[in-house]
């Protein structure tokens, strides 16, 4: 069974984030303010946080980024009321995996929780492991090298790799990445995508640097998507 940690200081969205992800059979643990979100990181872990930007004692972005330290392998969807861009792609660099505008719909949320909670990769993981140019990519392993140095990926992050991976050299669109490493049935904005894919360049470029050797490339396509270039 699945453990969420719901951290909500609104009492009706709440109670409704609680007893409706109960009703769908996950355990729910649902704290009000940032200071006990903090303690119950510190117990026994959770496979997924919902986290309120807005909370009464510590900014939203401040905590999702000391979740993210407490509690590395756990997705993390921010939930927000503020239209602003900025704060959502500030989330996003806090280490937040996805994020829902409030109002959000109750099938909506679940849809998004069910495809984070979603064990199989969206790749074949039984494949050798995909290299181009200085990068490698281990499926079976989940581990990503550039040269002899390797590159600590977040979950979706990896999934969002790999895909790339799997078709070097091809121009692959914004909806097909999207849907195949987070959601079959996306709607909403594809901030994520942009933010996902500015983490992957920066920690490419950064363990390229280390190993001194050529920094994979992944090229934007404006308007259309993106592609890992085969070298
Ligand atoms: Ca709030």
């Amino acid at each position: 069974v699945a453990r969420i940690l719901v951290v909500e200081d609104d009492e009706p969205i709440g109670r409704l984030l609680e007893s409706g992800l109960r009703a769908n059979g996950y355990e729910v643990e649902w704290e009000r303010t940032a200071a006990g979100a903090l303690h119950q990181a510190a117990g026994p872990g959770f496979d997924l946080v919902m986290l309120d930007l807005g909370l009464p004692d510590l900014d939203g972005v401040v905590l999702s980024r000391e979740l993210r330290v407490a509690l590395p392998a756990t997705v993390i969807v921010m939930l927000t009321a503020r239209r602003d861009e900025m704060d959502v792609v500030a989330g996003l660099e806090s280490g937040a995996d996805d994020y829902l505008t409030k109002p959000f719909g109750m099938v909506e949320l679940l849809a998004r929780v069910r495809a984070h909670l979603r064990r199989n990769s969206p790749v074949d993981d039984r494949s050798a492991p995909a290299r181009i140019g200085s990068l490698r990519v281990d499926l079976a392993a989940r581990s990503c090298w550039v040269g002899d140095v390797e590159v600590t990926l977040r979950t979706k992050e990896f999934d969002l790799l790999a895909r790339l991976a799997r078709e070097p050299g091809t121009a692959l669109t914004r909806e097909l990445l999207m849907s195949d490493v987070w959601d079959e049935n996306w709607f909403g904005s594809t901030k994520t995508l942009d933010v996902h894919i500015a983490a992957l360049r920066r920690k490419l470029a950064a363990a390229a640097a280390a190993g001194g050797c050529a920094e994979p490339t992944i090229t934007t396509l404006r308007g259309h998507g993106y592609r890992l270039e085969a070298s």
